[in-house]
């Protein structure tokens, strides 16, 4: 039955710890006062203390508060890069009490109207490059006042590690009518006194689901400080520990355990702005990386470079991520070059980030890993819900101190995603996995229409409800397909208006979508079609013509 330890059945949660009633702002009020002159941040060979941090930060609070009016629980937009101003600003942000509404930078125009409006957003905090995507909207939504941040303001010139990427390479444009980060700094207002509680709302990852639009997830003090005090004691993140901050922060995984872990436990971040194979590995070695939370594509990247060999990165310690399978030869060359195996984890922004993680000391390949601290996780019949025996395969459903309030102002999507077992509320996540007899859990498949394309999470209602708009398309209907690198690939069947038969390309319809939406979306492969299989009621049978895609790769 093997270690006994993390043996969980019949004991629903083996593992617990005492969440604190204590708020993420304060964690970094705490390791400031603790380790003053540590390192926080190290940035392309710049680098700041935990007391400079905490200082910027209030100095940005102090701002928002005083010259934006934004109050507690106002929902501000943070569009930024990884970089020193995205942390700031989160932590800025909760200082007043405000709610993080982290967005993926490569959000087009149309997508930030949408959390703008979803949101009722008055305030955003930006990476200067991202300007001219957001500016128009003062014009036709909420948003009344933009910060723009220049990343540039924070490198050292004098010792610049790797090279910079692009948008690290400019420096601060002037926006006439807009909030300019340097003045913010050296204004160095103060807020109020702080007064967070635990149950406050804090951030709103949005995720899509099976409509088309994107929702918030709300999530509190509690349930991230679950999440960051659990990922503190899985990974041992000790104030000796270097963590590599390659992950996207607006991402959950990237926010708890590259941002918010690091500052819990008073460990160094090395932040980068943009994913650089060479720059990683350069930073490994000068910094003496100690962990390395990543998702499979990096892994993967990092492990093809030539040049691998040339940077020493013995340093490292835990090696691991999640968020998409990591493909076994690649587990395996690690394991060759490094001695290291990778300690996969599992989770959602419902819950955000990991509620399973695989023990650093017993990890097992492509598996999700054990129930998390305070975790309730089990495998149901998706129809009865009745509870399956272990290697059964099932939809994998949840609870947990992680677990979100629900979606923001969706009371629909609310009342579909929760059941009540046992007279205890339990999350569906649409995963179909199973749990072996040591407790450890799988993947197998997916109940929910989405495809995972890198870790970028794309719903494909969304991008049909798109592809709708143009001219030619009579019907769309999307679905993922396999890709040796990105895991999965976008692609989409198409039947075209009769008029427009012979009239456009597939490639043109590809280079349409292009411009429509963010670019981990748009479908890489378009297939014309005459017609669809169907159910009797109308209904596309996407999930055939995905089987169809498979059978075809498996030949
Ligand atoms: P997100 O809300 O963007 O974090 O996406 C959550 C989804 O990512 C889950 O419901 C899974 O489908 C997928 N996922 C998370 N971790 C893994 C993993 N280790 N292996 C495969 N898929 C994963």
């Amino acid at each position: 039955m093997g270690n006994a330890h993390y043996q969980f059945w019949p004991n629903r949660v083996s593992m617990t710890i005492t969440v604190p009633e204590t708020t993420l702002y304060e964690n970094l009020e705490m390791t400031a006062k603790k380790y003053p002159n540590k390192k926080a941040i190290y940035y392309y060979g710049a680098s700041f203390t935990y007391k400079e941090l905490l200082a910027e930060v209030n100095a940005l609070a102090g701002y928002l508060e005083h010259k934006l009016g934004a109050q507690a629980g106002d929902r501000i937009l943070l569009y930024m890069q990884n970089a020193p101003q995205f942390i700031i600003s989160y932590y800025a942000i909760l200082r007043i009490r405000g709610i993080v509404v982290p967005v993926n930078p490569m959000c087009t125009t149309e997508e930030l109207a949408f959390y703008i409006q979803d949101g009722q957003i008055q305030n955003a905090l930006i990476g200067q490059e991202l300007y001219k995507k957001i500016e128009p909207l003062k014009e036709r939504t909420t948003l009344e006042h933009i910060i723009i941040a220049a990343y540039h303001d924070y490198i050292d010139e004098n010792y610049i590690i790797g090279e910079l990427p692009p948008e690290v390479q400019t420096a601060a444009q002037e926006y006439k009518t807009d909030h300019e980060w340097k003045w913010i700094m050296e204004e160095g207002l103060t807020p109020s006194v702080y007064k967070g509680e635990s149950d406050d709302i804090i951030v709103l990852p949005y995720t899509s689901g099976t409509t088309s639009l994107p929702k918030g997830c709300i999530h509190t003090n509690k349930s991230v400080q679950a999440n960051t005090i659990g990922a503190f004691h899985w990974a041992t993140y000790t104030p000796n520990a270097v963590s590599l901050a390659a992950l996207p922060l607006f991402h959950v995984m990237g926010m708890i355990h590259c941002m918010n872990t690091p500052i819990y436990g008073g460990s160094a971040m090395v932040v980068m702005t943009r994913w650089d194979r060479d720059n990683a590995g350069l930073m490994m070695q000068e910094h003496g990386i100690s962990h390395w939370i990543n998702i499979s594509t990096m892994l993967i990247d990092f492990l093809a470079n030539p040049k691998y060999e040339q940077y020493d990165i013995s340093s490292l310690r835990l090696i691991g991520g999640g968020g998409a399978a990591v493909p076994e030869a690649v587990g395996q060359k690690l394991l060759q070059l490094t001695g290291l195996r990778y300690v996969e984890g599992y989770g959602l922004s419902e819950t955000i980030s990991q509620t399973h993680f695989n023990p650093p000391d017993r990890p097992k390949m492509q598996c999700l890993g054990i129930p998390s601290f305070g975790v309730d996780a089990r495998v149901v019949e998706p129809v009865t819900l009745k509870e399956l025996s272990p290697l059964e395969e099932g939809e994998i459903i949840l609870r947990g101190p992680q677990l979100f309030k629900g979606y923001y102002n969706r009371d629909e999507d609310n009342r579909d995603c929760f059941v009540e077992i046992d007279g205890e509320t339990f999350f569906r996540t649409g995963d179909i996995g199973k749990v072996d007899e040591e407790g450890y859990f799988f993947i197998v498949d997916r109940v929910k229409r989405m495809i995972n394309a890198s870790g970028y999470k794309v719903w494909p209602t969304e991008i049909e409800t798109i592809l709708y708009k143009h001219p030619a398309i009579q019907q769309a209907c999307v679905i993922g397909v396999p890709d040796p690198v990105r895991g999965e690939n976008v692609k989409a069947f198409i039947i075209l208006q009769d008029s427009a038969k012979g009239t456009v390309t597939e490639q043109e319809i590809i280079e349409w979508a292009k411009e429509q939406m963010a670019a981990y979306k748009y479908p890489r492969i378009v297939e014309f079609r005459t017609s669809f299989p169907m159910t009797s009621s109308g209904k596309i049978l996407w999930r055939q013509l995905q089987e169809e895609e498979r059978t075809v790769s498996e030949v």
